[in-house]
């Protein structure tokens, strides 16, 4: 429900789309397609996954596949669907055999990092994990008492920083090493926001992947990349800078109880592969889920 209403302006843009199809006939088909074209354009599609979605569309129409105003709209339901799931890799998460597992979860500033964190340590906790947290944001002064909140709201053990100048990395690296000797199942890592654009920024995330394989060889187990919904087509370069500098595993896209603006999320999935794997639907503890792609379609297309 929540991203239903979240995603009312995609709808509202893509609404053009209904009342095209329904008087539908092959003679329209070019200025119809141009149409759909232009409304996918304006709800941050993104110009090459909006030219491939038409395309195809008119490959089906042309060759006869499609034959109604309907069938052309479940077709577009079910193109925008395989984008979202065909080559993106599993949606849960993938913790290994070892433990504790890591998680980092990266991101640029404000995007909900940190609440998105705490969230999700109220999921594994609710599934009887016992998780650790450890507060590698040492950039932002109030980022550490901020997840030692969610600490405490969650019931979860946490690491923080000892004395200002304390590294990123060497928080990451205690915590794990602290995950491993008592046991923990999961240990999940905050890290400094950062424009994706600030080198030294992400040298330090690199460092933070460095320190946690160094304690357990193949960890981190997931680098999720945490975007914020109501960013609309900035998500891309964002997506495209994380996953080359650290390699992305999964993507939580927040925020879409607000006025999202999800169409870009399509473009990052399919140009890089990449699965969303949670969605925020808001502020509280439970408002982490994960990701249903059937739903995402029918909260904009519906
Ligand atoms: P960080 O800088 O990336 O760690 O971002 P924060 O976790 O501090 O979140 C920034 C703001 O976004 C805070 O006010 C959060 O409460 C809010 N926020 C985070 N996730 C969501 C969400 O899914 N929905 C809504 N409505 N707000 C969110």
């Amino acid at each position: 429900e929540k991203i239903f209403s979240g995603f009312s302006k995609t709808r509202e843009n893509l609404a053009v789309v209904d009342e095209l199809l329904l008087y539908w006939n092959l003679a329209e088909t070019d200025r119809v397609l141009d149409e759909l074209e232009e409304a996918l354009l304006v709800s941050d599609f993104g110009p090459r996954i909006s030219g491939k979605i038409v395309d195809s569309l008119r490959d089906d129409i042309l060759s006869g596949k499609l034959k109604s105003g309907s069938e052309i709209k479940d077709a577009l339901k079910k193109s925008v669907l395989d984008l979202l799931t065909s080559k993106s890799g599993k949606t849960e998460l993938q913790l290994g055999y070892r433990k504790p597992a890591v998680i980092m979860v990266v991101g640029v500033n404000g995007g909900g990092k940190t609440t998105s964190l705490g969230k999700l340590a109220n999921r594994l906790k609710n599934e009887g994990v016992k998780v650790l947290m450890a507060a590698g944001d040492t950039f932002r002064a109030a980022a550490s008492d901020q997840l030692e909140v969610w600490a405490e709201r969650t019931g979860s053990e946490i690491v923080v920083a000892q004395g200002d100048k304390t590294k990123a990395s060497s928080v990451l690296s205690q915590a794990v090493k602290r995950g491993k000797e008592q046991g923990y199942d999961v240990v999940l890592c905050d890290t400094s926001g950062r424009l994706h654009t600030n080198f030294n920024l992400m040298e330090e995330l690199v460092a933070c992947k460095k320190a946690v394989a160094k304690v357990i060889s193949g960890a981190p187990n997931e680098i999720l990349l945490v975007l914020d919904g109501t960013t609309g087509l900035n998500m891309l370069p964002q997506a495209r800078e994380f996953n080359e500098v650290v390699g992305i595993t999964g993507l939580i896209l927040t925020k879409l109880d607000g006025s999202a603006r999800g169409g870009c999320v399509v473009s990052v999935v399919e140009e890089l592969s990449i699965p969303v794997k949670f969605v925020g639907v808001g502020e509280g503890l439970d408002d982490l889920q994960p990701f249903d792609p059937e739903a995402f379609v029918e909260a904009i297309f519906s």
